[in-house]
């Protein structure tokens, strides 16, 4: 991140230019930064609008079982977490830092100066819930609730602003750029004096990155004999957050040291995830991680999803997750998942792989949650890299205490009521979600890994990759259920509970942007499911299931997404998303307008009790 000059002077500036009468110079004085930050929000009415639509979960497992030396880790690892969030927000909002700190300060002014020590607190709450300066509206547009730029495809990890033409076009003039620009840990930067200053500048700050990026110092050195702000370079995230990632790479260290006696192979995973974080190379951090038998705390540490960047879809944003095993769940879990390979090999597709047997899967209670990673997300599974889950496998993470939060299966179930005739309200049932997601995660161990001509999928698909692998793993799902249940090996019960779900889990309370490859990739399905005969609508607008139909039509489905990440044309995949989203005042909007009546909050807030929440 570029760490800006006089940040309040911005938000004056902006709210200023957007007419919006600050409070009086006298008062507050033009350089304060509560009064032009507030000036410039969201009305009372609309901060209100969000709050009252938003469901605070808190999450608190039981520590009183680990040692002292765990503990011990556990400070060092929420240390670390928010050295993740704040890259997360600075990540995604060049001027997240600026806020951030504004609202940490903000004193808590009388109504005399025009500005209420609640109007703050609100602000704290709405930038909290959505992890920045912008806000994603009920109506689900992205929009800043404070007085800063409107939010950018390329969030901050590419140049402010820029578009896609413009990469295209440097990228035509210098191919042999394309890996470090769209590369999934670089910050993509214009070769601007200030910026090559400033990233040289780390080489200074953490003498350890000269020994591990050779030649690149020498290299930004030329780009500044001649800058220029139309040529554009990119860093790893190790230079481009040097103090932050150094710090963070001592505390996995000292972590490390906490925990060397209880559980030493979990100490090797954090002391090698630590230089990860330098190298900008994950992959000794990633073969420990998946391959290591841990005791009862497992992390997800660093820069893995890509679902923030919506100008290409490739790059990683900061995260971590502690975690804590639920030990006799997890065992109940390995016995079920037997035949995976069975699976594997009567997916619908030509170029069947092996599959490890012992899936390192484990369910886990969340204890916080940093970055992407925050969220009521119910379970994980990584690395994404093709190469390194060849070659290690692929971690399950269930996240038990999300799961089976009481608070949120009631909104599921509120919302499926609302949805389907009456003769399948009673359909939902907390262990559907629970093995459908199991299998979600499951699904994204089994079918395409890259293309029939072996390129990454996120490579060659680009924007459309996550959507088409989100797809994949939720239809493995339902196909493995049905193997499964044809075996004999899952009852009636449970094939209708995830059958349920599946459906529950392709209904859109709002029309989905471009820009969301999971609610994009669901309604997808919807529509699919609705074109086969899956689902019809009766006369109240409501679905009706046709479960004798589910099989063929989610094989079929899974078919054709299976085939689309074998080609791995991006053309294809969006002449094939265009089809299927479509959008109508007879079907969906009725539909998304019921479950917006019911879902309640629409929003979920989480607080951790190992943060003091
Ligand atoms: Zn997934």
């Amino acid at each position: 991140m570029k760490r800006s000059g006089f940040a309040w002077t911005l938000f004056f500036v902006a709210a200023f230019a957007a007419g919006v009468t600050a409070a009086s110079p006298a008062a507050a004085g033009p350089a304060d930064p509560t009064s032009s930050l507030v000036a410039g929000a969201w009305s009372a009415e609309r901060r209100q609008e969000v709050l009252d639509k938003t469901l605070t979960v808190r999450l608190a497992p039981d520590l009183s079982a680990l040692t002292a030396g765990e503990l011990q880790a556990v400070e060092e690892l929420l240390a670390v977490g928010e050295i993740m969030q704040r890259l997360y927000e600075d990540a995604n909002h060049r001027q997240a830092a600026e806020v951030r700190r504004a609202l940490a300060v903000a004193p808590a002014v009388g109504p005399a100066e025009g500005l209420e020590a609640a109007a703050v607190e609100e602000l704290r709450t709405l930038y909290r819930l959505f992890e920045g300066p912008v806000a994603t509206t009920l109506d689900n547009r992205r929009e800043p609730f404070v007085a800063v730029d409107p939010p950018v495809p390329g969030r901050n990890v590419y140049p402010w602003g820029i578009e896609r033409g413009e990469v295209e076009a440097f990228l035509a003039t210098h191919p042999e750029r394309r890996a470090e620009i769209l590369g999934e840990r670089t910050v993509v930067r214009r070769a601007t004096a200030e910026n090559l200053a400033a990233d040289r500048a780390g080489f200074a700050a953490s003498p350890a990155l000269r020994q591990l990026h050779p030649g690149l110092e020498e290299r930004l050195a030329a780009l500044a004999a001649a800058p220029d702000p139309a040529v554009l370079y990119a860093v790893p995230q190790a230079l481009a957050w040097t103090a932050e990632l150094a710090e963070a790479q001592r505390r996995l260290f000292r972590a490390a040291d906490a925990v060397e006696g209880d559980d030493p192979e979990f100490a090797r995973y954090l002391r090698n995830r630590g230089r990860d974080l330098l190298s900008n190379d994950y992959e000794s951090g990633d073969a420990s991680w998946v391959t290591g038998r841990f005791g009862r705390l497992n992390a997800q540490i660093g820069s893995y999803e890509t679902y923030d960047d919506a100008l290409y879809g490739v790059k990683a944003f900061p995260s971590l997750s502690l975690l804590v095993r639920d030990e006799a769940a997890t065992a109940e879990l390995v016995r079920a998942l037997g035949g995976i390979q069975e699976i594997e090999d009567a997916l619908p597709y030509e170029a069947h792989k092996r599959v490890r047997a012992d899936v390192p899967l484990g369910v886990y209670e969340v204890v916080a949650d940093f970055g992407q990673a925050r969220g009521t997300n119910t379970a994980t599974i990584l690395p994404n890299d093709p190469l390194f889950s060849r070659r290690y496998g692929r971690t399950i993470l269930l996240r038990g205490n999300v799961m089976t939060h009481p608070e949120l299966f009631a909104i599921a179930d509120r919302e499926w009521r609302a949805a389907v005739a009456p003769a399948f309200a009673d359909a939902l049932a907390p262990e559907g979600g629970f093995h459908r997601t199991l299998w979600h995660e499951i699904g994204h161990y089994l079918g395409v890994d890259r293309t029939a001509d072996g390129r990454p999928l996120d490579q060659a698909l680009q924007g459309w990759a996550d959507a088409l692998e989100e797809m994949k793993a939720d239809l493995v799902s339902l196909f493995s259920h049905h193997r499964l249940h044809a075996a004999g090996a899952i009852g009636d019960e449970r094939l209708a509970a995830v059958r349920a779900s599946g459906v529950l889990r392709t209904l859109q309370d709002n029309r989905p942007r471009a820009d969301q490859p999971y609610q994009t990739m669901q309604l997808a399905q919807l529509n699919y499911f609705l074109d086969r005969g899956l689902l019809t609508v009766d006369g109240d607008g409501r679905l009706v299931l046709h479960p004798e139909l589910y099989d063929a039509t989610a094989t079929d489905l899974l078919r054709t997404v299976l085939a689309l990440q074998a080609a791995g044309e991006p053309e294809r995949a969006a002449a094939f998303f265009a089809r299927w989203t479509g959008w109508t005042d007879e079907v969906h909007e009725p539909l998304a307008a019921r479950l917006r009546e019911a879902q309640g909050p629409r929003y979920r807030l989480v607080r951790y009790g190992a943060l003091g929440e």
